[in-house]
């Protein structure tokens, strides 16, 4: 069998948080294959760790990956401040004998360094057009998780198990690995809170991520962390304000001072991506939606609203209402460029880290979250059919049925992108519906 294959019934997935199947991604030819290891969510600690503890299985991964996709180079992305983490990976490079075709390069300690167009300006120079994805500057962008993944699946090991940090205003931070399918509320208690009654978690990072509406949910293969914050605090109050009410405040106080669209991490890019015209066309009901398309490039990384703007407002929330309308009406986004430069001023405009994370009210939770290992012993796991971008799996298991840990459970449908789902515990199907397939452990 081929790798390509084994990566598709291993049920390989983006691990950063896209999950896009990995083996159509690699089905491509490119000229070069990054290694997102910028992980630049503030308290996320899981490409760090992954990376400094499985160096040889990432590099082992991402090489695999290169000759697939027949890249000339591999470059992998870290920020300078890890200086372990590089010092290990060069080591293992050589080691691996790996030289000729991968190296690590440092990216900037700055947000949002492992957005996959700023990653691919910081490791090549080259601008992915607007709208656009990275094959079409000739990059495949893979997470250090993912790169991880391939290698597992080198060896006939299924994508059951998934990295999390848990951290935030908690007594306990961590970073484990539990089966797919643990219900969350399992993983939260590692944060060594019990009741939960007076905080609010993010689900990912604390600039995109969104507050959960309820703690029932299980662990996908997308979920990378948990924030756990107090009800109360600034972040999560900003977070739950509904669009209306975004509305209603950006139409009164907007002053166009433009500072949304001028530290934009895409604008600075050269894309026009503009959010303080979205502003005005909320304060002056404009709403010709031809004119507001560009609304289409916003990455939705936040650096706006939990940032940028002096006035506490929410640009990005105007970006997405003129989206949603926009799709609503079936208008789509015309690409009328072709080249991009970087806007002159861009060096200047990068937002650091710490200052983010000052900002956000986050400094005191900045800790490291060292991963450990831990038993998780659900009963009942619950294995989504849809943890990936494309068509929800088809369930090849029936009620009763006996599962082994890594057996498959649902299949991709036919001719359709998708990836395979398996049981990640042993044990006995219980129910199946359109959404999951649940596991009794036996
Ligand atoms: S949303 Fe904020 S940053 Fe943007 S133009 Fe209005 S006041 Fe300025
Ligand atoms: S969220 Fe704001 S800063 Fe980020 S890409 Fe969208 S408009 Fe730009």
């Amino acid at each position: 069998m081929s790798l390509l294959d084994m990566i598709k019934d291993a049920g390989v997935i983006g691990a950063g948080g896209a999950g896009f199947p990995t083996h159509v991604k690699l089905s491509s030819k490119s000229e070069y294959i990054l290694l997102n290891g910028a992980e630049c969510e503030p308290l996320l600690r899981v490409d760090q760790q992954l990376m400094e503890f499985y160096s040889k299985e990432i590099l082992i991964g991402f090489e695999e990956a290169r000759k697939l996709v027949d890249a000339k180079e591999g470059i992998i992305g870290v920020k300078g401040k890890h200086k372990k983490v590089i010092q290990i990976l060069r080591e293992k490079i050589k080691e691996l004998e790996f030289e000729e075709f991968i190296s690590v390069k440092e990216i900037p300690d700055i947000y949002p360094a492992g957005d996959e167009q700023v990653l691919v300006y910081e490791l090549t120079k080259r601008i992915v057009p607007e709208g656009g994805i990275p094959i079409q500057v000739g990059c495949v962008v893979l997470n250090s998780e993912t790169a991880l993944n391939i290698y597992n699946a080198s060896l006939g090991q299924p994508v059951i198990y998934k990295y999390i940090t848990v951290a935030g205003d908690i007594p306990n931070p961590i970073t484990v690995k539990v089966p797919v399918g643990t219900p969350i509320m399992e993983v939260l208690k590692l944060s060594g809170i019990e009741d939960f009654n007076d905080f609010k978690v993010i689900d990912g990072g604390p600039m995109m991520g969104p507050v959960m509406k309820d703690l029932k949910g299980s662990i996908t293969k997308k979920n990378k962390g948990f924030i756990i914050l107090k009800n109360s605090h600034p972040l999560i109050r900003k977070k739950t304000v509904t669009m209306e009410r975004s509305k209603r405040i950006n139409k009164t106080s907007c002053e166009q001072c433009r500072m949304c669209t001028d530290m934009c991490p895409r604008f600075l890019l050269g894309h026009n991506t503009q959010p303080h015209k979205m502003m005005r066309a909320i304060s002056y009901n404009l709403d010709n939606l031809e004119e507001l398309k560009n609304s289409y490039l916003c990455c939705q990384c936040n650096l706006c609203e939990l940032f940028s703007c002096p006035a506490g407002l929410y640009p990005k929330a105007a970006n997405m209402y003129f989206k949603q309308k926009l799709m609503e009406g079936n208008i789509r986004f015309n690409k009328v460029q072709n080249d991009y430069t970087v806007r002159n001023a861009r060096e200047f405009r990068l937002v650091p880290s710490a200052r983010l994370i000052a900002r956000l009210g986050l400094k005191v939770f900045d800790k490291k979250a060292p991963m450990k290992e831990v038993t998780i012993n659900s009963d009942i796991v619950k294995i989504l059919t849809s943890q990936h971008v494309g068509a929800p799996c088809i369930p090849c298991v029936k009620i009763d049925d006996y599962v082994e840990e890594g057996q498959v459970i649902g299949s991709i449908p036919e001719k359709s992108l998708g990836a395979t789902i398996h049981a990640s515990i042993p044990g006995v199907i219980t129910e199946i519906t359109d959404e999951f397939i649940s596991i009794r452990r036996e």
